[in-house]
This record gives C-alpha cells, sequence and structure tokens, in this order.
C-alpha cells in the first residue's frame, strides 16, 4: 500500500488547503496516508528528526514538506535531509539534478512542472519544436517546466525562453509563444493581448484576491484569481487553464503517480 506522510508547520491557510486536499485525495485512493502537524515554533532539529523517523519508516514511501517554512528553519537543510527515495515532491539537489540530466536518471519529476506537461500533452498540443515561454524562474515551477520541456524527449523537445522580472519586453516574449506558461503570482500580469491566438495557455498563478461567502459551505473562502485574465483571455487562446480547477488538481494528481512510483520501487516492482 502506498504510503504518503505530509508535514505542515504552522497553520498558514493556504497551506492547510494544500495539505488538506492531498490529504482527502490520498485517503480516497486507499493509500497509508498520514497528516502531521506540527507547530509554527517548532527547531529546525526536531523537523529534522520527524524527516529522519519517516525517512527509516518503511509504511512511507513519500514524504512532504509543505512550503514554506516559517523563517527560523532553514528550507534548504529540510529538503536536503529527506531520501531522494522518498522525495515525492522532487525538490532535493539529487532529484533536481535527474531533472536536468533527463532520461532514465529522472525518478520524481516535481508535481506542478509534471502536471502542466501532461496537461498540455493530454490536451493534444504539439511540444516537439515549439516556441515555449515560461513566465517566472522559481525553483518549484518555472525552472524545472522549463528543464523538462526542452529535454530531447517526448512530450518534450521544445525551444524554451525563460521570462522573470528583470526581462526586456515580456509581452513580446509571450506574444510568440505556442505553449505561454504563466508562473509569477502576480494577478492579471499577462494581458490579453499578449496572446497569440490559439496559443495554448497554462495559468500556474493562485493569487488570493480577497475573501468570499462559500454559496456551498457558507463559510468565508478566499477569492482566488490567476495571472491570466481567463475569461478575455479564452477567447484568444486554443487552450488554457482555470484557476482555480486548472494546475492545483494536476499537482495533487501528479504526488499521488509520485507516491505510487515510490512504493513500486521499494517493493522491487520497478
Ligand atoms: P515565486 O514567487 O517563487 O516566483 C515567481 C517568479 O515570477 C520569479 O522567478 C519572478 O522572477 C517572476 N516574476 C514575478 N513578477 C514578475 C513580473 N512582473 N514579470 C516577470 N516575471 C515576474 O513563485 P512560485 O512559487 O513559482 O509560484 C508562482 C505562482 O504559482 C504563485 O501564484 C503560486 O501560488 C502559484 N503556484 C501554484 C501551484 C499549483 O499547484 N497550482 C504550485 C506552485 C505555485
Amino acid at each position: 500500500m502506498p504510503g504518503l506522510v505530509t508535514i505542515l508547520v504552522g497553520n498558514n491557510p493556504a497551506s492547510v488547503s494544500y495539505v488538506t486536499g492531498k490529504q482527502n485525495t490520498a485517503h480516497e485512493l486507499n493509500f497509508y496516508s498520514l497528516q502531521d502537524n506540527q507547530p509554527e515554533d517548532i527547531t529546525e532539529q526536531k523537523l529534522l528528526e520527524i524527516i529522519n523517523t519517516y525517512n527509516k519508516d518503511p509504511k512511507i514511501h513519500g514524504i512532504l514538506v509543505q512550503l514554506p517554512l516559517p523563517r527560523h528553519i532553514d528550507e534548504k537543510k529540510i529538503l536536503n535531509a529527506i531520501d531522494p527515495d522518498k522525495d515525492v515532491d522532487g525538490f532535493h539537489p539529487i532529484n533536481v539534478g535527474r531533472l536536468m540530466i533527463g532520461g532514465k536518471e529522472a525518478k520524481y519529476l516535481p508535481c506542478t512542472p509534471a502536471g502542466i506537461q501532461q496537461l498540455i500533452v493530454r490536451s493534444g498540443v504539439p511540444v516537439e519544436g515549439a516556441e515555449v515561454v515560461v513566465v517566472g524562474r522559481s525553483n518549484i515551477v518555472g525552472k524545472p517546466i522549463a528543464n523538462i520541456l526542452l529535454q530531447k524527449a517526448p512530450g518534450a523537445n521544445a525551444t524554451v525562453t525563460i521570462a522573470h522580472t528583470a526581462t526586456k519586453d515580456l509581452a513580446g516574449h509571450c506574444r510568440r509563444a505556442d505553449i505561454l506558461i504563466v508562473a509569477a503570482g502576480v494577478p492579471g500580469l499577462v494581458k490579453p493581448e499578449w496572446i497569440k491566438p490559439g496559443a495554448c495557455v497554462i495559468d500556474v498563478g493562485v493569487n488570493r484576491v480577497g475573501e468570499k461567502i462559500s454559496e456551498k459551505t457558507g463559510k468565508k473562502i478566499a477569492i482566488l484569481r490567476g495571472d491570466v485574465d481567463f475569461d478575455a483571455a479564452k477567447e484568444i487562446a486554443g487552450f488554457i487553464t482555470p484557476v482555480p480547477g486548472g494546475v492545483g488538481p494536476m499537482t495533487i494528481t501528479m504526488l499521488m503517480a509520485n507516491t505510487v512510483k515510490a512504493a513500486k520501487s521499494a517493493a522491487g516492482i520497478e
């Protein structure tokens, strides 16, 4: 049975909602799943000890530490402490290096970029030779999705440009993209007129722009917006992901896929 532990430090509302989504899916799939909540003021040493316990636990195949961590904890140290074979988030330097090398080396692709690739490929959008523009260069989205799509491999082999805060003429780069992946965390950054007609637009941004009362539960919930104005952009784009409901669910799906992979690998099946 695949085993997944999600470790949450503190109670940042966005992080709580992310780990809840991951745990709910793991339960639905009948995984052995654990939610490990730790207080905001946990020491780095204590968190390292907890990770080490899960590293040794044969029932656990995947360990996910929900980011961001409080400032007094060194995020890199924590990610480096996860056994690379249980690193289902794909953030350990060994897995980042394997992704960079490509081919069979790549064991766990980070979940958000892996989900983005699946969304594109399964929508029938040609990737080989396509002009891909990625807006954002973070270690969790921008850099890995660029690396995945430039590999000489099926569902990749694209010409990739990474744009960021120092990019001159962001609009010009976006306009020539056959596949535009936006992961900046700036609501409405990409204007509809920057989109090439028929392009595939992947909006990774999740921006909390206010609060509203949920019609379903009567509780206060966040109003979420992407980095692209969906209603205007959908008239121009050939394909576009909504926020919420596009990249987010795929991120969870790929986490589950990585956990199954880890469990099979531990059982010597793959
Ligand atoms: P980040 O803040 O680490 O990185 C943002 C990147 O965007 C930076 O590299 C920066 O250079 C670039 N950027 C910011 N403003 C820009 C501008 N005006 N012009 C050009 N480039 C600009 O963010 P991140 O962790 O990569 O996340 C990006 C967004 O994606 C956030 O809204 C985050 O919530 C969302 N996200 C969603 C998922 C999901 O599963 N749906 C997963 C991860 C992140």
